[in-house]
C-alpha cells in the first residue's frame, strides 16, 4: 500500500505545517501564551494587563505595515468573513464594486450583493488562477479585491482606483504580513490573523485612512440601522480604547502579540517579504523544473509568495500524494476543496523557514516516484 510509503527523515520538513489557515504557529508563541498564563489568561479584558495586550498589537501593526499618520489599526471579534458583513453596514454608502478571481472575492461580492439598502453591487470576474481588479465605475463608492486569493494562489497589486471620494478596501487576509504593501494606496487593509501572523481565528484587524473612518462616522449617524456587532463605529471607538465590543479570545491575542514582536524585531516588512518571495522561489522553481509539476497560476507576476498551488500530472493523483504526505507528519498542502483541480497548496507565510519549503519538495519528489511507478 502507497499509504505506507515512509518518507526518509533527511527529506522531511523540520515543521510540517503548511496549511493556509489555520497555519503554522511558532512553538514561541506557544511559549508565549504559557508565560502569559497568570497575568493575563482568565482576567479582564476591561483591565489594564489585556488592554496594554491590545495596545501592543494595535502598535506593534502600525510600525509593521509603516502607516502613514491620520490611519488607525481597529480590530473586533469574527474573523474577516465578519469583517465582509461588517464593511456592507460601515463602509460601502450606495455601490460597492468587486474584483472577483476566487471563492474569497466572491464571498465579500455576495455579502455587499444582497444587502437591500445597497444598489446592486458591480463585479469584475476572470477564472481562477488569474487576477482583475474592480472596473472604474463612477457609481461606485468602494472598490474591493483581495490582496491575496488563498483558493487560487494568485496575488493581485494594491493600488488606488476610482475618484477621490471612493474608499479602496483589501481583502489582506492572507497577504497582511507576508506579501509586500504600500498601506498609503488604500483605506482599509483588513486580515485575520491565522494565516501569516499565526494565531488563531476569531478576530479581525483593519488598517484605516482617515477618509475610511470618516465614512464609517457618516454612515453611523445616517440613520441605517447597523447591528452593534458590524458596526464599525463601535468598533472604532472600542479600539481606540484598546478594547473590544465584546470578549475576545485573550490566548490568540498573546499569539498574535508574539508574531508582531518577532516579525519587527528581525525587521518588519521587508525581512518579511524577503522570507516568504524565498519559499516562494524553492517552490516554483521546483515546480517548473519538475515534469509532473507545473504552477497553476500561469503569469508569473501574479503567482502568490505566500500561497502557493502547483497542479500535478493527471496521471498522478494529488489526493495520494497528500495522504502519504500526511501518514509522514507533513499536513494541510490540499488545494481549496471548491477548486477540484489535482493539485497541491503550500502556505509561505513568514512562519514557514525557507528551507523547509525546499525539503517539502524533496519529499513530494520522493513520493511521486513511488506512487508513478
Ligand atoms: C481565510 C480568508 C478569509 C476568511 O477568513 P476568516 O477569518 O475565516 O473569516 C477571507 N479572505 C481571505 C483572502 C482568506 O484567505
Amino acid at each position: 500500500m502507497s499509504a505506507d510509503v515512509i518518507i526518509p527523515a533527511s527529506l522531511l520538513p523540520r515543521d510540517g505545517r503548511f496549511g493556509s489557515g489555520p497555519s503554522k504557529v511558532r512553538q514561541a508563541q506557544v511559549d508565549a501564551v504559557a508565560a502569559g498564563g497568570r497575568s493575563l489568561l482568565g482576567t479582564s479584558h476591561r483591565k489594564p494587563p489585556v488592554k496594554a495586550l491590545v495596545g501592543s498589537v494595535r502598535e506593534g501593526l502600525a510600525e509593521f505595515f509603516r502607516i502613514p499618520d491620520g490611519y488607525e489599526v481597529i480590530l473586533g471579534n469574527g474573523g474577516s468573513t465578519a469583517f465582509w458583513d461588517a464593511a456592507t453596514f460601515s463602509l460601502v454608502r450606495e455601490r460597492a464594486a468587486h474584483g472577483v478571481f476566487g471563492e474569497f472575492g466572491a464571498k465579500f461580492a455576495a455579502s455587499t450583493a444582497g444587502a437591500p439598502f445597497l444598489a446592486s453591487s458591480l463585479v469584475t470576474e476572470v477564472p481562477a488562477g488569474q487576477v482583475c481588479l474592480p472596473d472604474v465605475a463612477p457609481t461606485a463608492d468602494v472598490f474591493a479585491w483581495p490582496h491575496n486569493e488563498t483558493s487560487t494562489g494568485a496575488a493581485a497589486p494594491v493600488r488606488r482606483i476610482g475618484d477621490p471620494g471612493s474608499l479602496v478596501v483589501i481583502d489582506g487576509t492572507s497577504a497582511a504580513g507576508g506579501l509586500d504593501v504600500d498601506i498609503s494606496q488604500t483605506d482599509v487593509y483588513y486580515f485575520a490573523p491565522q494565516k501569516n501572523f499565526g494565531a488563531d481565528g476569531g478576530l479581525w484587524l483593519a488598517v484605516l485612512s482617515p477618509a475610511a473612518i470618516e465614512r464609517i462616522e457618516l454612515l453611523a449617524a445616517s440613520g441605517r440601522w447597523i447591528p452593534p456587532f458590524l458596526s464599525l463605529k463601535l468598533a472604532l471607538d472600542n479600539s481606540r480604547a484598546n478594547q473590544t465590543l465584546n470578549t475576545p479570545a485573550v490566548a490568540s491575542l498573546i499569539l498574535l502579540a508574539n508574531q508582531i514582536e518577532w516579525l519587527n524585531a528581525h525587521g518588519g516588512l521587508a525581512w518579511a517579504t524577503n522570507r516568504t518571495s524565498q519559499s516562494a522561489s524553492h517552490l516554483y522553481g521546483w515546480a517548473q523544473a519538475n515534469p509532473a509539476a507545473t504552477p497553476f497560476v500561469e503569469n508569473p507576476s501574479w503567482r502568490s509568495n505566500v500561497v502557493g498551488t502547483i497542479d500535478i500530472d493527471e496521471s498522478i493523483d494529488a489526493v495520494q500524494i497528500t495522504k502519504i504526505l500526511r501518514s509522514n507528519g507533513v499536513v494541510d498542502i490540499d488545494p481549496y476543496r471548491k477548486l477540484g483541480r489535482n493539485q497541491l497548496r503550500v502556505a509561505m507565510f513568514p512562519s514557514v523557514d525557507p528551507s523547509d519549503v525546499a525539503l517539502l519538495t524533496q519529499a513530494i519528489d520522493f513520493v511521486i516516484e513511488r506512487v508513478a511507478g
